[in-house]
C-alpha cells in the first residue's frame, strides 16, 4: 500500500463518519414509521366505515321490516314458509316490494329471508331459495339480535354482472336482522318469526379509506424527506467542521512534537556547552528589524540572530536591563513581531523558552560577575585591603613548586607589631585598627612590585620575596621595619614612644634543603621573629646565623 493510501486509510479510521450513520438509521426509521402510520390510519378508517355501513344497512333493513309488518307480509312469510320454495301471490308481492327497495339502494347486492328453521324462503337471487344457512350471525338474528360479518368474495353479485359473466372481488358486509310477528311485540324474542340477510357492497368505501391512507403516507414521506434533506445538510456541515478540526488538531500536535523536540535539543545543547545563548528558532517568525519602523541598527536583536526585540527591550526601549521580558515595556508589545511570536501556542511555547533562556543568560552573566567579585573578596583582608592568609597559602604553594622546578631561591619575612596589645589597651581597639591599616600601607609601599605582602593574622604580616636571596631579604626586612618606625605613630607606653615592628627572615634554597616544605620555611621565619621579640624588639632577626 502506498504511503498516501495508508495515510488516507488512517485518516478515515480516525474520522467518525457521522453522516453515514445518520443516513442509514434515519432511512430505516422513516420507512418503518410511514408503514406504521399508513396501517394505523387505514385500519381506523375501515373500522369507522364498517360501523357506518352497518348502521346504514340496519336502517335499510329496519325500514324493510316495518314495511313487511305494515303490508301484512308476515302472514305471507308464514305462508311462504309453509309453501316452501314454491311461488305464491305473496311471494310475488314481496319480491316486487324488495326489488323497489333495492333499486333505491344500489350498494345492497342481495336480500334473503329465512324462517326460524334457517331455511331461505326468499332471495333476490332465485337460485338460493330453499337452501339452509348455518351462519352464527343468523342464529343471533333469530334470537332477536342484529349481527353482521365482513367477507371478501369473487363473484358476480348482481344480475347484470352475472349475465356478462364478469367476476370481481368485492368487500361484502352481511347484516342479519330479526323479523317480528307484529310491530307491538318487537324486541320480544318469542315474536321472532324469521330473519333478513342484507348483502351490502362496501368495496367503494374501503377503497376510499385505502386511498386516504396512501395519501397520508405519501404526504408524510414527502415532509419527512424534506426534513431529512435539511438534516443531511446540517450533518454534512457538522461533519465538515469535525474533519477540519481533526486535521487542525493533527497539525497542531505535529507542530507541538516538533517544538518539544527542538526545545529538548536546545536544552541538551545548554547542558553540553554550558551556554545560555541557545534559542528556539521559529522559522515563521519574522525578525523585528524587518518590520516597518523596527530598523534600528543599534538594537542588540538586530545584531543577534537569536534575540527578539522584547528580550532586549530594556536596551531597545532606552532602558538598562537587557534580556528581561519586557512586561513593563508596553511599546514592544504593539510590535508586529511580538504579536506574531505570541499569536499561536507553538510560537508562544518557543518564545517563552527563548525568554526563559534570555533571562537565564542574563542571570548567568550577573552571576559570573558576582563570582569574580567574590573571588577577589575571598582573598582580600577587609580591614587592611591587602591579601589575606588564605591567599598567602595559594601563592606560597605555587612559588615553592616553581622554586623547586627552576632551582631558584625565595625568602619569607614575618613582621609583628610590637606591644600592640598595650596599644589597644591605651588608645582603644578602633585606633588599633587604624594603626593596622597604616602599618600595612607603609610596608606595602616599601616592597617591590614582584614581592607580595599578606596579613598573616592579628597584627602580623608576611612577605614573600620570590627569587630573592637571604641577604637581600634581610635588607628588605630592615626597610620594612624602618618604614613603620618612620611612620611615627605615637605609642606612649613604649621606650621609643612610637609604633614599631619586629621581623624574622628565612630563605629557601632548593639545592641545599630540598626535602622541606614551605611550612618549614615559615616556621624558621617565625622562630627568628620570636628571637627578635625576646630582645629589645624593633629589629630584624635572621633564621640562619649571618
Ligand atoms: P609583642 O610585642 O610581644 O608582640 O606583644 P603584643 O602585645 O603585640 O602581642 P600579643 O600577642 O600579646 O597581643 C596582640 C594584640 O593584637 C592582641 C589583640 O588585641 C591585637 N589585635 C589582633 N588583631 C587585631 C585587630 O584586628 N585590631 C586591633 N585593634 N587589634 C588587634
Ligand atoms: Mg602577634
Ligand atoms: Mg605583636
Amino acid at each position: 500500500m502506498s504511503q498516501k493510501k495508508l495515510m488516507n486509510a488512517e485518516e478515515q479510521a480516525d474520522h467518525f463518519n457521522l453522516r453515514k450513520y445518520f443516513t442509514l438509521y434515519s432511512i430505516g426509521f422513516f420507512v418503518s414509521l410511514t408503514a406504521l402510520l399508513g396501517y394505523v390510519f387505514i385500519t381506523h378508517e375501515k373500522k369507522l366505515l364498517v360501523d357506518s355501513a352497518v348502521s346504514a344497512a340496519k336502517e335499510f333493513a329496519q325500514q324493510l321490516n316495518h314495511h313487511v309488518q305494515e303490508e301484512g307480509y308476515v302472514s305471507n312469510i308464514m305462508a311462504i314458509n309453509s309453501l316452501s320454495a314454491e311461488r305464491s301471490p305473496g311471494y310475488e308481492k314481496l319480491d316486487k316490494m324488495i326489488g323497489e327497495h333495492m333499486s333505491e339502494f344500489p350498494d345492497i347486492l342481495k336480500i334473503k329471508i329465512f324462517d326460524r328453521n334457517r331455511r331461505t324462503i326468499y332471495s333476490s337471487d332465485p337460485n338460493a331459495v330453499g337452501t339452509l344457512n348455518t351462519h352464527d350471525q343468523l342464529k343471533e338474528a333469530l334470537s332477536g339480535q342484529i349481527s353482521s360479518a365482513l367477507t371478501r368474495r369473487m363473484k358476480p353479485m348482481r344480475t347484470d354482472s352475472a349475465e356478462s359473466g364478469k367476476m370481481y372481488e368485492v368487500d361484502i358486509l352481511e347484516i342479519y336482522l330479526p323479523i317480528y310477528e307484529n310491530r307491538t311485540g318487537m324486541d320480544l324474542q318469542e315474536n321472532v318469526i324469521g330473519a333478513f340477510e342484507v348483502y351490502k357492497d362496501v368495496s367503494a368505501v374501503f377503497n376510499k379509506a385505502k386511498r386516504g391512507g396512501y395519501t397520508i403516507s405519501i404526504l408524510f414521506i414527502l415532509s419527512m424527506s424534506i426534513l431529512f434533506l435539511i438534516w443531511q445538510m446540517i450533518i454534512r456541515k457538522a461533519d465538515r467542521i469535525i474533519k477540519l478540526k481533526n486535521s487542525e488538531i493533527k497539525k497542531y500536535n505535529r507542530e507541538l512534537e516538533e517544538a518539544q523536540h527542538k526545545i529538548t535539543e536546545s536544552i541538551d545543547e545548554v547542558i553540553k556547552h554550558e551556554s545560555f545563548h541557545v534559542r528556539y528558532m521559529n522559522e515563521n517568525l519574522v525578525k523585528c528589524w524587518e518590520v516597518k519602523g523596527c530598523n534600528k541598527a543599534d538594537c542588540p536583536s538586530h545584531k543577534s540572530e537569536d534575540l527578539r526585540c522584547w528580550q532586549v527591550a530594556g536596551t531597545f526601549c532606552g532602558g538598562v536591563v537587557q534580556g528581561l521580558f519586557a512586561k513593563k515595556y508596553g511599546d514592544c508589545r504593539q510590535c508586529e513581531v511580538f504579536k506574531h511570536a505570541f499569536g499561536n501556542r507553538i510560537n508562544t511555547i518557543g518564545e517563552s523558552f527563548n525568554n526563559m533562556m534570555a533571562l537565564l543568560q542574563s542571570k548567568h552573566l550577573e552571576l559570573q560577575e558576582a563570582n569574580k567579585k567574590l573571588n577577589v573578596l575571598v582573598d582580600i583582608d577587609p580591614l587592611t585591603q591587602i591579601a589575606n592568609r588564605r591567599s598567602f597559602q595559594n601563592r606560597i604553594e605555587n612559588i615553592h613548586l616553581l622554586t623547586l622546578r627552576y632551582n631558584h631561591p625565595y625568602s619569607i619575612i614575618i613582621c609583628d607589631i610590637d606591644n600592640f596589645k598595650l596599644y589597644n589597651d591605651t588608645y582603644g581597639h578602633q585606633q588599633g585598627d587604624y594603626v593596622l591599616i597604616s602599618v600595612a600601607n607603609a610596608m606595602k609601599s616599601s616592597i617591590r612590585r614582584t614581592d607580595e605582602i599578606f596579613r598573616w593574622g592579628g597584627e602580623e604580616f608576611i612577605v614573600i620575596l620570590p627569587e630573592q636571596s637571604h641577604a637581600d631579604a634581610l635588607k628588605v626586612a630592615e626597610n620594612l621595619r624602618s618604614s613603620v618606625h618612620k611612620l611615627g605613630v605615637k605609642h606612649q607606653k613604649t621606650d621609643l614612644q612610637v609604633v614599631t615592628v619586629s621581623c624574622g627572615v628565612a630563605s629557601f634554597y632548593p639545592w641545599k634543603t630540598k626535602d622541606i616544605g614551605w611550612e618549614n620555611v615559615v616556621k624558621q621565619a617565625d622562630d627568628a621573629l620570636y628571637k627578635a621579640k625576646l630582645g629589645k624588639k624593633n629589629c630584624v632577626y635572621s633564621a640562619v646565623p649571618m
